[in-house]
């Protein structure tokens, strides 16, 4: 189901709990200002999530109240994910839904990595 961005943060999503090490994921980084693990529904044959480690719900969230710290720490550590898996050279495709219409279902900022593939158009659905 769709979230609404503008709500408080919820530190009972499954992203917090997977930051808290409650539920298990499929790490393939992490550092002092996100985690990035494999998404459990895969998208394109790499599709990983990289998370800021503080409570933000969305994109619109951590743009507005992250530390400008945590903004560069988190920034990087996508394109720190990206370089290693060896994304840059065949291209890959940044997204992070925020809020109801973009379908975005986990409140906690998520950026998707999808690559692997002839992505094709930018939207679907
Ligand atoms: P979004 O629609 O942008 O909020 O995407 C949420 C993503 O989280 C989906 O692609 C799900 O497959 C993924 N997801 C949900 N639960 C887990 C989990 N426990 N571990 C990894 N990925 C998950």
């Amino acid at each position: 189901m769709a979230v609404d961005a503008a709500l408080p943060y919820d530190d009972q999503n499954i992203f917090a709990r997977i930051l808290r090490g409650e539920i298990p994921a499929r790490k393939v980084h992490e550092d002092d200002w996100a985690l990035a693990f494999h998404d459990i529904n895969p998208q394109a044959p790499t599709h990983v999530l990289v998370i800021p480690k503080g409570a933000y719900v969305s994109w619109d969230d951590f743009s507005a109240r992250a530390s400008d710290a945590e903004i560069a720490g988190f920034v990087r550590a996508v394109g720190h994910v990206a370089r290693e898996a060896g994304l840059v050279a065949p291209g890959y495709r940044l997204l992070a839904n925020t809020g109801t219409d973009s379908h975005q279902e986990v409140p906690h900022l998520h950026v998707h990595i999808f690559a692997g593939r002839a992505l094709g158009p930018m939207l679907a659905g």
